[in-house]
C-alpha cells in the first residue's frame, strides 16, 4: 500500500480536500500509476458540482492525466514500471464490436456501458480516514498515484514531456478528434466553434488541420480571441456584441451556415445555437459539451437534413494506439499544444485551478 497526496471530493458543492489516502497495489489486470501531471477539465466541475450522473462521493475526481507505471497486477504484459503512460477516461479493450469498428471508440468495456464509480472488479484501491473512496472514469488522475485497469493505460513515447502531453488524456484529443474523426471536417469548408476553453480551442486546431478555410470561434469571454487566432481562427465573435441571435449572425456571415457546427460549453441554449447555424441540408452540428439536462429542439432543423452528432473522447480514436501516435505528432512539432496550457500549479493549489477555470482564465 501506498500512502500519498490526493484531492478528495467529499460532498457536492465542496472545494476539493487534499489530503493523505492510501492506494492499495493493482490487482490482476490492473496497473498502479505515478501521475506526474494532471489537466483540469470542465467535465471535473461538473462533477464538483454534483451534476455529472453517476458520481459517487467521496470520490477522487480528474480524468487528464499523464504518469509512469510503479508496478504491474498479475497478468499484465502491455507496460513494464518505468513506463510512460497516459491513462485513459475511455479505454480500448480490444475484443468488443466497438473496438473492432473502424468507426467506434466507445468501448464496450467502458464505464458508459455499465455505469459505476468503482473500478471494474466493483472495488476501490483507495481508502482515506478509513472510509472508501470512489474512482472516476476508472483513472483518478486527481492523485499521486492510481490504480487503473491495464485497458484503459496507453503506452506514449519515453521522451514525452509528461507536463505537456497529460493534455491527451482528455481535451486536445476530444476536441482535435471532434473535428478531424467526428465531423471528418474537408478541406475548403467552413467551420463555427461556440466555446473557447481547453477542448473548444483544440476543435479549432482540429478544423485547421484539416484544411478548413474560415474558422469562427464564438465566445462571450473576448479575452479567449487572441489565443482562437493564434490557433487558427479566422473570425472571433461575442454573441452579446449582437442584438441578433448568434445563430442569425452566423448564417449573415456565411450566407446559408457554416459546413461543421461544434458546441464546446455544455448549455442548452448554445447546443441548439450551434445546432441551427449549420447549413440546413449538409450542414454537421457536433456536441461535445456535457450537458446534464434534456433538451427539446424544433424538428424541422433535422428534417432538412442537418446531421447533428456527439463525440467522446474525440470520435473514432482508437485510445490506446491513436493517443500514443498524437503524443508522437506531438513531439514531431506537427501542431503545437503547448498553447493550450494557461497556468502551471503545484498540486496543493488544485483548487485555486478551480478559481481559474471559473474566472474564464
Ligand atoms: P472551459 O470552461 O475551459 O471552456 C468553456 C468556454 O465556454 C469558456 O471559454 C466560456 O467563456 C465559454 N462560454 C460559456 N458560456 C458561453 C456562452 N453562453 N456562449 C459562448 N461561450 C460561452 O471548458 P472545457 O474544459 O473546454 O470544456 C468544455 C465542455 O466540454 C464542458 O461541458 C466539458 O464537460 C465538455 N467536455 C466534453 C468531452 C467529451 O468527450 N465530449 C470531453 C471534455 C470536455
Ligand atoms: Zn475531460
Amino acid at each position: 500500500v501506498i500512502r500519498c497526496t490526493a484531492a478528495v471530493a467529499w460532498a457536492p458543492n465542496k472545494p476539493l480536500s487534499v489530503e493523505e489516502v492510501e492506494v492499495a497495489p493493482p490487482k490482476a489486470g490492473e496497473v498502479r500509476i505515478k501521475i506526474v501531471a494532471t489537466g483540469i477539465c470542465h467535465t471535473d466541475d461538473h462533477v464538483l458540482k454534483g451534476s455529472l450522473p453517476h458520481v459517487e462521493f467521496p470520490v477522487i475526481p480528474g480524468h487528464e492525466g499523464a504518469g509512469i507505471v510503479e508496478s504491474i497486477g498479475e497478468g499484465v504484459t502491455s507496460v513494464k514500471p518505468g513506463d510512460k503512460v497516459i491513462p485513459l477516461c475511455i479505454p480500448e479493450c480490444g475484443e468488443c464490436s466497438f473496438c473492432q469498428n473502424p468507426e467506434s471508440n466507445c468501448c464496450q468495456k467502458s464505464h458508459f456501458s455499465e455505469p459505476q464509480n468503482l473500478l471494474p472488479d466493483k472495488t476501490s484501491r483507495f481508502t482515506c480516514r478509513g472510509k472508501q473512496i470512489h474512482h472516476f472514469l476508472w483513472i483518478s488522475t486527481f492523485a499521486e498515484y492510481t490504480v487503473v485497469p491495464e485497458y484503459a493505460v496507453a503506452k506514449i513515447d519515453a521522451a514525452a514531456p509528461l507536463d505537456k502531453v497529460c493534455l491527451f488524456g482528455c481535451g486536445f484529443s476530444t476536441g482535435y478528434g471532434a473535428a478531424i474523426n467526428t465531423a471528418k471536417v474537408k478541406p475548403g469548408s467552413t467551420c463555427a466553434i461556440f466555446g473557447l476553453g481547453g477542448v473548444g480551442l483544440s476543435v479549432v486546431m482540429g478544423c485547421k488541420a484539416a484544411g478548413a478555410s474560415r474558422i469562427i470561434a464564438v465566445d462571450i469571454n473576448k479575452d479567449k480571441f487572441a489565443k482562437a487566432k493564434e490557433l487558427g481562427a479566422t473570425d472571433c465573435i461575442n454573441p452579446r456584441d449582437f442584438k441578433k441571435p448568434i445563430q442569425e449572425v452566423l448564417t449573415g456571415m456565411t450566407g446559408q451556415g457554416v459546413d461543421y457546427s461544434f458546441e464546446a460549453i455544455g448549455l442548452t441554449d448554445t447546443m441548439i445555437a450551434a445546432l441551427a447555424s449549420c447549413n440546413m441540408n449538409t450542414g454537421i452540428c457536433v456536441m461535445v459539451g456535457v450537458l446534464d439536462s434534456e433538451i427539446s429542439i424544433d424538428p424541422m432543423l433535422l428534417l432538412t437534413g442537418r446531421t447533428w452528432k456527439g463525440t467522446m473522447l474525440g470520435g473514432s480514436w482508437k485510445a490506446r494506439k491513436s493517443i500514443p501516435k498524437l503524443v508522437s505528432s506531438y513531439l514531431e512539432q506537427k501542431f503545437n499544444s503547448d498553447l493550450l496550457i494557461t497556468h502551471t500549479l503545484p498540486f496543493a493549489k488544485v483548487n485555486e485551478g478551480f478559481e481559474l477555470l471559473h474566472a474564464g482564465k
